[in-house]
């Protein structure tokens, strides 16, 4: 057996008059993230860990923010298009690990949601994607409520 391991970072920040979108999941809060797609911050670190696991560039190289086809993308489309481009590679998914830091909204009560929705979109079961929440202890640019970061971490293996 093969096995790959990937990393992936991403940030968004807050702004006025958007949709909080994470994992997949919109999220009541009173401002949402800014960003060319949906900004799901959670997704799009998840699919540079995927991308990167393959040897792969990163998902600005696949959906660059200056083509208008992307622009208010479901970041979920994009997690399937890249479920079938590791998938061309004969690469499946180990797991996923995934760490959302945010001060607010408490995003614990959605992540089983999360989760469906990302098993759904790579075809895995839940029990292969983990999700955790923290804050950042007020410090920095996530305390200071400017924004959520996500990293995540993606095992491919050539064998289920
Ligand atoms: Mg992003």
């Amino acid at each position: 057996m093969t096995l790959r391991i990937g990393q992936g970072y991403d940030v968004h920040r807050f702004a006025e008059g958007r949709r909080l979108v994470l994992g997949g999941v919109e999220i009541p809060h009173a401002r949402g993230l800014d960003g060319h797609s949906d900004a799901d911050v959670l997704l799009h670190a998840i699919m540079d860990a995927l991308l990167g696991a393959a040897g792969l560039p990163d998902i600005g190289h696949f959906f660059p923010n200056t083509d208008a086809r992307w622009k208010d993308a479901d970041s979920r489309d994009l997690l399937r298009e890249v479920r079938a481009i590791i998938g061309r590679d004969s690469w499946m998914i180990g797991n996923i690990d995934a760490t959302i830091v945010a001060e607010a909204p408490r995003v614990g009560p959605h992540i089983d949601a999360m989760k469906a929705a990302i098993a759904s979109d790579l075809g895995i079961g839940q029990d292969r994607i983990g999700i955790k929440a923290t804050t950042n202890e007020t410090m920095g640019f996530v305390g200071r409520g400017e924004g959520i970061a996500a990293l995540a971490v993606a095992l491919l293996t050539t064998e289920s």
